[in-house]
């Protein structure tokens, strides 16, 4: 985040929680993003369509304020991320500031009572009249209210802010958590794959992936309608999560393509492992929910490669991809490398 960035934040936040407070909006990492992208008038539209309810209401909406989230802003899911990480550096800094602005005030009654000290040794040596000892007293009396005050204030500053900053930790992660996350699926989302891949690229033990998508899955949606279909990737997700052992991770990742990611394991184990899969694909039976009947014939077809030195995420991600367009090739329901 650079200087203008952080500038930029500070004075969207700050405007954003009064109005926040004024219209008894929660303070969820939801609202925040939808009051600060207010602020921003970085969204006319959103800025036009809150006005409007503002115009109508003493109060926002709660469910008036998650759908405009939800349509104007949680496309974004890395938005309603950096904001929220936006929000607690901004905090950490407020308390640097509060900080640092105590420090200034105790130095300055430090000198303010070296100068008073002086001035007490001075009633001792010289002759003062009882007027100006008094004036003395009254002066570092009122310092010393100064610097408590301050300090309580301080105190007091720093417990809000660190409990402000548990609460913004706990909604970031789950924010994280939902940006990474495939709900029909239950399995991690393709960024997640991403993110995980990109992490994995530099390791030095043998890694494998394993890309793999449902056959014919048109002719399900077709046959059985789009629902049957969600719930064969449910289905299927359980599935692959359930057979995930020894560090293997799966993804949904994207339609009806999945993808595993397979640390220590040699082409040869992550071939055998998706043979695994590939036979307890085929035994998945799924319900028809208007009818009753059991459907099977499920099958997938599975495209597997090993990570050697010279491969980038992208290089092994088209080999597996190459393998996977083979298996469909020769007649699906296989895997590839034989
Ligand atoms: P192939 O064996 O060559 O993979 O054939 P296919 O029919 O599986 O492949 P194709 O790419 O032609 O069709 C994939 C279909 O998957 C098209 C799309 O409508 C459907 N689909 C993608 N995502 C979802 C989803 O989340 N739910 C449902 N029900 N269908 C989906
Ligand atoms: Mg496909
Ligand atoms: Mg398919």
């Amino acid at each position: 985040m650079t200087d203008d960035d952080f500038k930029k934040s500070t004075a969207n936040l700050k405007q954003a929680v009064p109005l926040m407070i004024k219209n008894h909006v929660a303070a969820t990492p939801a609202n925040y993003a939808l009051w600060y992208t207010y602020v921003d008038n970085s969204m006319p539209q959103l800025n036009e369509e809150m006005d409007a309810i503002l115009a109508n209401f003493d109060l926002f909406p709660p469910a008036t304020g998650e759908h405009l989230y939800k349509t104007h802003i949680a496309t974004r899911a890395e938005t309603s991320v950096s904001e929220l990480r936006n929000n607690i550096e901004l905090l950490a800094n407020e308390i640097c500031c509060s900080m640092s602005d105590t420090m200034t005030d105790t130095s300055a009654f430090e000198a303010a009572i070296d100068k008073s000290l002086n001035d007490l040794e001075r009633v001792e040596h010289e002759e003062l009249s009882i007027e100006e000892v008094m004036m003395m007293i009254r002066q570092f009396v009122s310092e010393s209210h100064d610097i408590r005050h301050s300090t309580r204030f301080l105190n007091n500053q720093l417990q809000s802010a660190s409990q402000e900053i548990s609460r913004l930790k706990a909604q970031l992660a789950t924010v994280q958590r939902d940006a990474l996350f495939d709900s029909l699926s239950g399995l991690y989302n393709r960024r997640a794959f991403n993110d995980d891949l990109a992490a994995l690229m530099h390791g030095h033990q043998p890694m494998s992936i394993i890309l793999l998508d449902i056959d014919h899955f048109k002719r399900f949606n077709d046959e059985f309608g789009h629902l049957f279909g969600d719930n064969i990737i449910r289905s299927l997700g359980k599935r692959l999560q359930a057979s995930c052992r020894e560090g293997i991770t799966a993804y949904r990742f994207g339609g009806e393509e999945f993808a595993l990611i397979l640390p220590n394991k040699s082409l040869r184990s992550a071939r055998q492992f998706a043979d695994t899969l590939r036979r307890s694909i085929e035994k998945l039976k799924v319900r028809d929910r208007r009818n009753n009947n059991q459907v099977g014939n499920i099958t997938a077809s599975f495209g597997v490669s090993q990570r050697d030195d010279l491969d980038s995420a992208q290089s092994l991600l088209d080999r597996a991809d190459q393998m996977l367009y083979d298996a469909k090739h020769l007649g699906r329901n296989r895997v590839m490398p034989i």
